[in-house]
């Protein structure tokens, strides 16, 4: 593209784009960088540099940019028809892909409500998990109207999902709006006080334990994110800790929600977080990779026991009134439903794991570095927390992170940083080679700007 022609895009892009969880203030004083195409692990911008597409474009590019495959899968729909709606009618592609859906994660989920952004799935699951026990017996559970959730839980932007989450950074000048939860310590060993990870997940399993005994009358369900709370920083849940929670829903008859919306679909090395502690859950909210990382689609899957507490030969009577315009939209099903089918037919899970062994092996090196506090991740999804010393744990200066994350991309890798965390969550089909290049141009910026050091 020519100069002329990117500058013009740079003061449109001022004049009337507003970005999302962006400054505006801080965003004008800086280039902006306007991605023109892609192709396979890479960004192409206006001013021609290539960039390694280290945060998968938000977490959710699967096979790589520009995949002829699912290029034609949006194709063939197009060419039958672009959307109609699943309200009072149904869909080919939306009947299709809920069977794989249904076939693919934990057995205890058989059916499908779609929508089309992570924080719907999670409002739909929040909305629904409610009404299921008022559906059952209004006067046995009228007192139910809370959900147990995670400190530094992320599970969207919508008030109802804000609600269960728990940023403080995010959340906190909507608290008048937003309903009341009842918050539970988040298991991240590194920031704990904890001498062991046993003792953090008993000590925290417990705890939950009790609050149960004591109002699991008012208690809807339990929200969380299986295995890895990615928007705070990803941090790590010790092995155990998902079970646990999964026996104490059981042990008081509350619901298990998971939230997968940002580690299903192989980013964790297995197809979904549950998979990892076999955790059946009641509802499981998906999103992001669902469509490969081409469309918005979003999908909240739900058990036999809550969809029949629905049922009713009324119309007014237990019916879930919530959908969205673009329910089910036979495009974004269709490449989902290709998404899906190439995962497979190209052995995506087990490359994961392999690509997943090198990059955890070249991040962790970094860890006796005096300015890492931390490695951690799974599969795909890994940080470095930088530190201004590893004794006092005092987060790195936020200049020098950004400095850090410039640094990176000049040298043609896209990363993203969550204030001092660094994270690595690339597009699932990276090969070795770019992994290995992620990591080592990550490594050699590190070195330049904190100092040189002999690991
Ligand atoms: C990204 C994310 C969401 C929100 O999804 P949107 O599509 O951005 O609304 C919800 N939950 C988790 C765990 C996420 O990572």
């Amino acid at each position: 593209m020519n100069l002329q022609k990117h500058e013009d895009l740079v003061n449109k892009n001022l004049e009337y784009v507003w970005h999302p969880f962006t400054q505006m203030g801080v965003y004008s004083k800086h280039d902006p960088i306007i991605i023109e195409k892609g192709k396979g692990s890479y960004l192409y911008d206006t001013k021609g540099n290539k960039y390694l597409d280290g945060y998968a474009s938000l977490w959710v590019n699967v096979h790589g940019h520009n995949d002829k495959k699912l290029n034609k899968a949006i194709h063939k729909q197009l060419d039958n028809i672009a959307h109609s709606t699943l309200l009072g009618s149904s869909n080919i592609p939306s009947i299709e892909l809920a069977e794989q859906l249904v076939r693919i994660t934990p057995e205890s989920l058989k059916k499908v409500f779609y929508s089309d952004t992570g924080s719907a799935a999670v409002e739909i699951a929040i909305k629904m998990a409610y009404q299921y026990w008022k559906n059952l017996d209004p006067v046995k559970y009228a007192k139910k109207n809370k959900f147990i959730t995670l400190h530094n839980g992320y599970h969207g932007d919508t008030i109802g999902s804000v609600s269960v989450g728990g940023i403080d950074a995010f959340h906190k000048i909507f608290n008048d709006l937003i309903f009341e939860n009842i918050q539970v310590d988040c298991p991240s060993f590194y920031h704990s006080d904890y001498e062991s990870e046993e003792e953090m997940v008993e000590s925290i399993l417990t705890h939950i334990d009790t609050i149960l005994q004591e109002r699991a009358d008012e208690i809807v369900g339990f929200v969380m994110e299986p295995l890895i709370q990615g928007a705070t920083g990803l941090f790590v849940h010790p092995a155990g800790f998902l079970k646990g929670v999964e026996k104490l829903c059981r042990k008081h008859n509350i619901l298990l929600i998971v939230d997968e919306v940002a580690v299903g679909f192989g980013r964790t090395g297995q197809m979904f977080a549950c998979y990892h502690e076999d955790v059946k859950p009641d509802i499981m909210c998906l999103g992001k990779t669902i469509t490969g990382g081409y469309l918005p689609l979003a999908a909240t899957l739900t058990s036999q026991k809550i969809y029949d507490a629905f049922l009713s030969n009324s119309h007014a009577e237990k019916t879930f009134f919530h959908g969205h315009t673009y329910t089910g939209n036979q495009i974004v099903c269709a490449v989902a439903l290709e998404n899906i089918r190439l995962f497979e037919k190209r052995k995506l899970l087990k490359q994961i794991q392999q690509t997943s062994a090198i990059l955890s092996k070249k991040l962790r090196k970094l860890s006796t570095h005096p300015n890492v506090g931390d490695v951690r991740g799974r599969g795909l999804m890994y940080a470095v927390e930088l530190v201004e010393s590893k004794e006092t744990g005092e987060p790195l200066n936020i200049p020098t992170v950004e400095r850090i994350i410039h640094e990176c991309k000049k040298r043609g890798l896209m990363i993203r940083n969550l204030e001092n965390i660094i994270t690595f969550v690339p597009i699932l089909s990276m090969s070795k080679k770019e992994v290995k290049k992620m990591a080592d141009i990550f490594t050699e910026v590190l070195l330049e700007e904190l100092g040189q050091y002999e690991f």
